[in-house]
């Protein structure tokens, strides 16, 4: 059986296993070595970057998103960090920006990258969000006209920037006739200009603008080139982000949050919750 907290990097199946911290989680050597590495350049006093992505990373999944509460002493954690004043924490999630600082609790509100990084919320409220041509607004319109009268079986959510069909919780049978009428819908307008599909679990989406990649390359564009960074994610989505914090280099750290394992560009991997927070408890004490 593979294990949490693993070096998980392009596939990399997880190998051997040591204490980590004397505690319960199971380590492997090379993951280990790795999070030595990335926790030691917080030494000298440079700013570290915390991004982390919300649903399936920081809350368990909830068919009704709104139920979707952060895991036992998640909020705490955070607060804490952000209390220390060092850390530089940032959203990235698929939602509208808006939804998080009240599902998160966090005062003052975490910044946060929205629709997956097209939507910029700062902490003091405002806003930008990346817009289409106008001709490909008027197709996307048109479609969400279609969408509210015929939900092709799934759960359609309107999004200020996109279209998103849902099959989560579905029968396998009904959620891959979903995803075949899904994709004839979508497919061919995605070829539009400023048009783009995005693939996630159990779910497609028919968007404008930059992806969590993007979001996390503007990020890393406004920082400190020697700040460490970590990006935090679950989803299919997140791997565009894994990759831009790779590229840094070493004092890029990519995190695969999950229960269960699978295929990924990232480090390294924790399963949610008991990992997560031990791994924001060393953050915290990193970074004091
Ligand atoms: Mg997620």
């Amino acid at each position: 059986m593979r294990r949490g907290l693993g070096l998980c990097a392009a596939g990399r199946r997880v190998r051997g296993i040591v204490n980590w911290l004397g505690k319960r989680d199971n380590v492997t050597p090379e993951a280990a070595a790795r999070l030595e590495e990335f926790f030691e350049r917080f030494a000298d006093g440079s700013r570290p970057l915390l991004l982390l992505d919300y649903d399936g990373t920081l809350a368990p999944f909830r068919v009704d998103r709104f139920q979707a509460r952060p895991w036992a002493g998640m909020r705490e954690l955070l607060g804490q960090i952000q209390r220390q004043g060092r850390t530089r924490m940032a959203v990235i999630t698929g939602r509208p920006a808006a939804e998080i600082a009240p599902m998160l609790g966090l005062n003052p509100p975490l910044e946060v990258w929205g629709l997956h990084g097209a939507e910029r919320l700062y902490p003091d409220g405002r806003r930008e969000l990346e817009q289409a041509p106008e001709a490909t607004q008027a197709k996307l319109e048109e479609l969400r006209e279609f969408l509210k009268r015929d939900s092709l079986g799934g759960l359609f959510e309107d999004k200020a920037n996109g279209v998103v069909m849902h099959w989560r919780g579905a029968s396998r049978q009904k959620a891959e006739q979903i995803e075949r009428r899904t994709r004839e819908l979508f497919e061919p307008l995605a070829r539009m200009e400023g048009l783009a599909l995005l693939d996630f679990e159990a779910g497609l989406e028919l968007r404008v603008g930059r992806n969590k990649g993007g979001a996390v390359e503007a990020i890393l564009a406004e920082t400190a080139k020697d700040a460490p960074v970590a990006y935090l994610g679950d989803d299919l989505t997140d791997e565009a982000a894994f990759r831009a914090v790779q590229r840094v280099g070493r004092g890029g750290l990519s995190v695969l949050v999950r229960r269960e394992w699978r295929h990924t560009a990232a480090d390294l991997w924790l399963r949610p919750p008991p990992e997560l927070k031990r791994f924001l408890e060393r953050w915290y004490f990193a970074s004091s």
